[in-house]
């Protein structure tokens, strides 16, 4: 098309021109439920900052009808052109003459489609009484608020916003603010918010829709209320109670009470991420939000409660202080992650969720190995990248990263400094500095020095600990888990302890190499010695120990010498260590093993150790670590894997037999989630007494859903040894599984069957489920369970079917977060350097900038499994 006016300058930026800046939005959409569309009318506030005949702002998929400016002095513009471009999703008003500096009013009126693509203003379909209708919500984080209205769609250009809908009379209609009043209008009922306070665009939230509903209040007064599918209110209460004691404990953690008047939660029938912060309304998958105290698991449990958490923080960590820019992100996601875990540590403080912890920050440290990671302060140059960087860096490493910052100033002064730091940039926009000065501030250490080194390059330290003398030496490297050097260097605050956990020492490690003295914490248990060596012979049988990074608060890796790595070992057979610490040497081992830096055979002896283990998240570790050596044996040592398979089956024997099949009456919540797991891989690595025993109980469970014999968090077990003993000549297992898929009505029981349907061992089978998955008796969101389970022998399988069916896929999909999940868990578990080729081969013409970055990632994955099956040997 031929412009009469260049507005090419304004293509392929990251950000909009600031000559026109928005201050309130009036905004009146019209839903029409049967047809899937919608129109609206917006009035924009406006100041116009500088002199220009351009106002440019976003718009994607939306028509527009009419659009005018009017200014301060009423004087009424009409854009000579109006250009809407797709590429860039902007809108580009283009006016004769130039508007004054000055307030205005832009008016809008659009249109649009309720779209099935989970994003924007989408469409979701749920049944009632038999008959399924839809439904309207909207996800608009991170730019897709543009498809629903025009908007300067970005985080710092903050506005208040009032909202009016339309809808249906039978339907409730919910937005961030509190209902003003609603005026019925033969069939339509016209529903008015009060304004809301500024915030940004991808805070914006509508949903229109029938539900139950409950509702409480806190002791501020704040009104808060849970939407559940009709019939299911009472699988609420958990939720809304999670939702007002969590508001209590931030207004008092952040000293800032919670700014706005309601506070509404609602579970949609179909969302692609797990929940969304909105202010004042946030929108949760059900699986995320819905607890059924007899039938929901202990693991579902706490994952609500960590997701609650999240989205309640996030009310001030991200809608009350906001990112100045995506590149900032992490300061919504890392600070929301680690204080969910504080607030579940307060709720519950028997799940030891801080010990859990680490399991997160494990997610991060792997991702972050790989060559093609990303600072956690990452450049945003175009809107369309931005969903790629909602990952492990932003979420664990930044919250891994804000733990360790808080480990060293202090929890007190931590505090302190989070609650100015909210009253300075309360209603505004930060950036990760500026975070920094507050906390340098209140703390008097120059916090920029140390955590530049941690967000603004990829990559941690891997510290080399060997001991000479009465010193230990400490020399930092990048760690890669291709096993190739890297070139990082970071300011590290270290932690040691000696021996007990009451003799520890801190210190910055701020070069490559240093040597640290440690004769007082040797001495002060023995004074006569005079050498580390001598000192270690004489307290061999009192069990002399070194760990550093104690308790894991640490985002860094270790590698001991040999000396260090048998006290070590000793003392985990003593069990002198604390579950974290345990947990980290475990850790630690298996992640230098994979890059190459110790032996399989050292690893192996180490996991052997744990035998008698019974703290749950040193058996989960154990668990993931069994589950990778029996992987990278199939590929390293096809001969051998029923041999490495036995060999981890032993191991678990000792927590198997201690927990069984059965719940106890009044056992802890740990164990409860730990029987699930353990039975869960003996039944992945072909144990027979285990596979007997879920077999009988599935029975069990075909011929009563109601058995005791197969509770909620042991029916997973079930699953998988029912899909490890299919094939395309014995189905039925399988297809009692189907069927008990199609007669659930609970989204966690459906959730349970689609993680392990795909855990067949027959490629046949994996082929008839991945097709079952795409399929409309799935839901798109639930794609995320199926393709978790696709068993390692079909994984080829799985990448033929991805290669043949993948342009279907990317048009059914490809619009949100949900495609990454294909290259999670179907292109990463391959692991040769030819499949690796054949991917970068076939996805050479096929590349979009939404998927780029995951891509290289997964590309790389392949190609470190394949080194680390060559570097592996038999022991
Ligand atoms: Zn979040």
């Amino acid at each position: 098309m031929e412009h009469k006016h260049n507005i090419q300058q304004f293509k392929g930026q990251p950000r909009l021109p600031k000559s026109a800046v928005p201050r309130r939005y009036d905004l009146h959409l019209k839903l029409d439920l049967t047809a899937c569309t919608f129109s609206g009318t917006e009035q924009i506030d406006l100041s116009i900052i500088e002199p220009t005949k351009f106002i440019v702002l976003n718009s994607c998929e939306l028509e527009i009808h009419q659009v005018w400016f009017t200014n301060s002095l009423n004087q009424k513009y009409s854009p000579c052109e109006v250009v809407l471009d797709g590429d860039d999703e902007i809108l580009v008003l283009v006016f004769e003459e130039a508007l004054s500096v000055g307030q205005g009013v832009l008016g809008v009126e659009f249109s649009g489609a309720l779209n099935e693509h989970l994003k924007g203003l989408y469409k979701c379909t749920y049944v009632d009484k038999g008959m399924k209708k839809n439904m309207a919500a909207t996800q608009f984080e991170a730019v897709d608020a543009r498809r629903c209205f025009p908007c300067w769609d970005e985080p710092a250009l903050k506005a208040n916003f009032k909202v009016t809908l339309d809808v249906p009379t039978e339907l409730t209609a919910l937005s961030n603010m509190p209902v003003i009043e609603g005026k019925l209008n033969g069939n339509c009922r016209t529903v008015y918010f009060e304004e809301s306070p500024v915030m940004s665009t991808y805070l914006v939230a509508i949903v229109v829709g029938l539900f139950d509903h409950i509702e409480a209040t806190t002791i501020d007064g704040v009104k808060v209320g849970v939407y559940c599918p009709v019939g299911k209110s009472d699988e609420g209460k958990f939720a809304l109670d999670l939702a007002i004691k969590s508001l209590d404990i931030y207004t008092k953690y952040f000293s800032m009470p919670y700014p706005l008047p309601k506070l509404d939660m609602v579970a949609v029938p179909e969302f692609s991420g797990g929940a969304m912060e909105n202010y004042g309304l946030i929108i949760y998958r059900e699986n995320d939000m819905l607890y059924d105290e007899l039938h929901s698991t202990a693991s579902r449990k706490q994952r609500i409660t960590i997701v609650v958490a999240h989205e309640v923080a996030h009310q001030w960590f991200g809608n009350l202080v906001t990112m100045e820019w995506w590149t900032h992100l992490w300061l919504n996601e890392g600070f929301a992650t680690w204080v969910s875990y504080m607030v579940t540590d307060i709720l519950f403080p028997e799940w030891k969720i801080w010990t859990q912890f680490l399991q997160e920050t494990t997610d991060g440290l792997c991702l972050d190995a790989q060559e093609q990671s990303h600072p956690i302060e990452v450049d945003i140059s175009h809107a369309h990248t931005v969903l790629e960087i909602f990952d492990a860096i932003s979420y664990e490493k930044g919250s891994a990263v804000i733990r360790m910052l808080q480990g060293y100033i202090g929890d007190e002064v931590f505090q302190k400094s989070l609650s100015s730091y909210m009253k300075i940039y309360a209603w505004k926009n930060a950036k990760t500095e500026d975070l920094w000065s507050v906390l340098s501030e209140e703390s008097g250490i120059q916090v920029n020095l140390i955590m530049d080194s941690w967000t603004k390059q990829k990559g941690f330290p891997v510290i080399s600990v060997k001991s000479k003398d009465r010193t230990l030496e400490f020399d930092q490297a990048q760690f890669l888990s291709s096993g190739f050097p890297g070139d990082g260097q970071w300011i590290i605050p270290i932690s040691l302890a000696v021996n007990s956990y009451n003799k520890c020492k801190n210190f910055l490690l701020q070069s490559k190499c240093e040597r640290v003295d440690i004769s007082e914490l040797l001495s002060s248990s023995d004074n006569s010695s005079s050498s580390f060596e001598e000192t270690n012979q004489e307290k061999n049988d009192k069990n002399l120990w070194i760990k550093v990074n104690v308790d894991q608060s640490g985002f860094y890796r270790v590698k001991y010498d040999d000396e260090l790595t048998a006290l070590l070992r000793k003392a985990i057979k003593n069990n002198f260590l604390s579950a974290t610490d345990k947990f980290g040497i475990l850790d630690d081992t298996y992640a230098l093993c994979m890059a190459g830096s110790e032996s399989l055979s050292s690893l192996l002896s180490l996991m052997d150790v744990y035998r008698k283990e019974v703290d749950y998240i040193v058996i989960s570790e154990l668990l993931d670590v069994c589950y990778s050596v029996v992987d990278i044996s199939r590929d390293a040592i096809p001969d051998l894997v029923n041999e490495m398979k036995e060999f981890c089956i032993n191991i678990l024997l000792f927590s198997a037999e201690r927990l069984g099949w059965d719940p106890v009456p009044g056992e802890s919540h740990l164990n409860a989630l730990l029987r699930g797991k353990v039975l869960m891989a003996l039944a992945a690595f072909g144990h027979n007494k285990t596979h007997e025993e879920a077999m009988k109980r599935f029975q069990a469970l075909l011929d009563d859903r109601n058995t005791p014999l197969l509770k909620a968090d042991t029916r997973r077990a079930a699953y998988v040894a029912v899909m490890r003993n299919a094939s395309h000549t014995n189905r039925k297992g399988f297809e009692s599984l189907l069927s008990l898929y199609r007669e659930s009505d609970s989204v966690q029981e459906k959730e349970h069957i689609l993680r392990h349907i795909a855990s067949c061992p027959d490629p046949d089978i994996v082929l008839e489920v991945l097709n079952f998955l795409v399929s409309d008796e799935v839901r798109d969101q639930d794609i995320i369970y199926g393709l978790y389970g696709i068993s390692i022998e079909g994984r080829e399988t799985a990448w033929t079917w991805l290669k043949d069916n993948w342009d279907s896929i990317i048009g059914k999909y490809g619009s949100g977060v949900l495609h990454s999940h294909f290259f999670i868990s179907i292109v990463k578990p391959l692991s040769s350097n030819e499949k690796a080729d054949e991917v970068e081969a076939f996805f050479e013409s096929r590349t979009k900038p939404t998927f780029a970055m995951n891509l290289k990632q997964s590309i790389e994955q392949i190609r470190i499994k394949a080194s680390s099956r060559r570097s592996v040997s038999w022991p």
